[in-house]
């Protein structure tokens, strides 16, 4: 059995991203979200000054609550070099399951106790964390495609950290070539 849920953006946004636990039927339900730029705004300390990313949560209810995550699309976050921003692509899936409980219960990796009065799952904050742990290190334009006006003025003032003539820092070499090497993966 399989429900399908579009959560709609008109709903309350402080239940938008909240799964009441106790209503879901028997079986599989899924959800999906659109998150755009709105999403990241609300979020203090971030550096992701937006995005489009799809998300499909399915929820497979039972004593144990097991719940799929995908997220798809790109985020925009200010470049390394010249601040402007730029897109990085976000793709990933997670697993996790849930349990309603006392809410002191220790919580593993992998398991979230909600509390049992509320019997609520709060997506928000999962969310955000997991497309937080893709931003790769070094997100930056393709060489030679960054805002030039910035360049230029980064290298008047002398804040430029990476112009031809400066020692290139070893270790930032070695992450630049890993992230490199994934990418190419
Ligand atoms: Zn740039």
């Amino acid at each position: 059995m399989q429900s399908f849920f579009v959560k709609s953006k008109n709903m309350e946004s402080f239940d938008y991203y909240r799964i009441d636990l106790r209503s879901l039927p028997v079986g599989k339900s899924e959800f999906r979200y659109e998150l755009d730029d709105s999403f990241f705004v609300s979020k203090e300390g971030t550096e992701i000054t937006g995005g489009h990313l799809d998300v499909e949560v399915s929820v497979r209810s039972g004593e144990t609550f097991d719940v799929e995550v995908g997220i798809h699309g790109t985020i925009t976050i200010p470049c390394n070099r010249c601040l402007d921003d730029v897109e990085v692509p976000i793709d990933v899936e997670d697993r996790f399951f849930v349990r309603m409980g006392e809410a002191e219960l220790d919580e593993g990796d992998d398991l979230l106790i909600v509390d049992e009065k509320e019997g609520v799952l709060d997506l928000e904050w999962h969310l955000y964390e997991l497309i937080a742990l893709q931003i790769p290190i070094v997100h930056e334009h393709e060489e030679g495609q960054c805002n030039p006006e910035m360049m230029s003025q980064l290298e008047r003032h002398g804040a430029g950290c990476r112009t031809e003539k400066t020692e290139p820092d070893e270790r930032w070499n070695a992450l630049k070539k890993l992230a490199e090497k994934q990418g190419s993966l």
